[in-house]
């Protein structure tokens, strides 16, 4: 948005017609980054592909006016992002608004620099970057997209309005939008990946036990390497059973659902949660000391007891969780079988003393 300075009017009344113009402009504001926040939070929470190009293109056109198609174009060789999104047909949306491009073709839209462009929109452009359009765009806004520092694709938006995107306005909002695109497109390509592996538990889209326990094997390693501390922990959702018993198995299913999202959450890049099975979960926390893990064990339970979840059915309703868990302290040895195995069983006893305690606590592992 370009900030316009009040021109104070000397005749009557012109202050006020200036000041409710500046509440108008700034009511404005307030909306577009509102929807402008809604679309980000409606990514950031895709699952897939799909779920991502849904929400760029049914949802832009209809949060921001002047905005009147929207298209991503997308250098995709091994055609993967086309048969991630031909795996499915929820949600729909427009799919010629995909357009896969050659590098070449991609690399001449942002010469000489990876940065938006605004400019006037003519048949030329609506053959190469909207070919589902029925109409000639009159403006076209084009947002590079940018993946560790390679050009991916781009983010194309279409007005009939010559007037809508001009050169000069400012880009930042655009920037940031495609970035947040890039960013979202990839999660959701890996976590497909992930499932086609047969790494993912369907239920709840985290990792899977075996996904686990080849990730515990590498992170054993690497503890080993290099000395960090690495911790685990073991969650155990409880008198689940309760749950299923007195609302049915498919209110349990969601209650699982979330809480492996408030588990998720908060958790950095290298962390991995897996669903270990039935109402049990396990984290592993590389470069985390047991104390560390112990608070954000803590910080967790807190989350989920304090959280009404909701389900298909009734009211919402509240489940606790316990924790265990041991960590392997800094550099402290070799990195035989055995480490993972005793690392795990040390997390099992504390999560077995934190239920036998009373349940909705966290235990950690005794010092050895
Ligand atoms: P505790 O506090 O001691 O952990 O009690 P609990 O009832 O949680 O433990 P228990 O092991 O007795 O019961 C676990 C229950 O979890 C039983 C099983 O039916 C349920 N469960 C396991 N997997 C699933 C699932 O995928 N969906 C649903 N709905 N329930 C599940
Ligand atoms: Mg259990
Ligand atoms: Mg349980």
């Amino acid at each position: 948005m370009a900030t316009r300075w009040p021109s104070y009017g000397t005749e009557k009344g012109g202050r006020e017609r200036e000041l409710a113009r500046l509440q108008d402009q700034l009511r404005d504001n307030e909306r577009i980054w509102a929807g402008f926040r809604r679309i980000e939070i409606g990514m950031i929470g895709a699952r897939t592909p799909r779920e991502v190009m849904a929400v760029l293109v049914n949802e832009i056109p209809q949060t921001f006016s002047g905005v009147d198609g929207v298209s991503l174009v997308y250098y995709d060789p091994e055609y993967e992002m086309t048969r991630l999104l031909e795996a499915d047909t929820e949600p729909a949306f427009d799919e010629s608004a995909f357009v896969p491009i050659s590098l070449d073709g991609l690399n001449s839209l942002f010469a000489p620099s990876w940065k938006p462009r605004l400019v006037p929109g003519d048949e030329a452009v609506r053959k190469q970057l909207f070919p589902g359009l029925a109409w000639t765009p009159r403006s076209v806004a084009i947002a590079p997209l940018v993946l560790h520092h390679e050009l991916v694709g781009a983010l194309n938006q279409a007005s009939r309005d010559a007037g809508h995107f001009v050169t000069g306005q400012a880009t930042d909002l655009l920037e940031h939008l495609a970035a947040v695109t890039a960013m979202c497109l990839d999660n959701a390509v890996i976590h497909e990946r992930l499932k086609l592996d047969g790494l993912t538990d369907p239920l709840t889209g985290v990792a899977n036990r075996r996904f686990f326990e080849r990730r515990l094997t590498e992170e054993v390693v690497r503890w080993a390497r290099q000395g960090g501390p690495l911790c685990c922990m073991l969650v155990d959702i409880d008198h689940f059973k309760q749950v299923n018993d007195r609302h049915g198995h498919q209110v349990g299913d969601r209650v699982l659902q979330q809480v492996a999202v408030l588990l998720g959450r908060d958790r950095r890049g290298a962390d991995v949660l897996a669903r270990y099975g039935g109402e049990e979960f396990v984290l592993l926390l590389p470069g985390t000391t047991i104390s560390q893990g112990a608070a954000i064990a803590e910080r967790m339970r807190a989350a989920v007891a304090s959280e009404a979840l909701a389900v298909p059915t009734g009211q919402p309703l509240g489940v606790t969780i316990s924790v265990g868990l041991a960590a392997l302290e800094q550099g402290s040895g070799p990195a035989d079988k055995q480490v993972g195995a005793r690392l795990l069983k040390q997390a099992d006893a504390a999560l077995y003393r934190a239920k036998k305690s009373g349940r909705n606590r966290v235990v950690s592992a005794l010092e050895n």
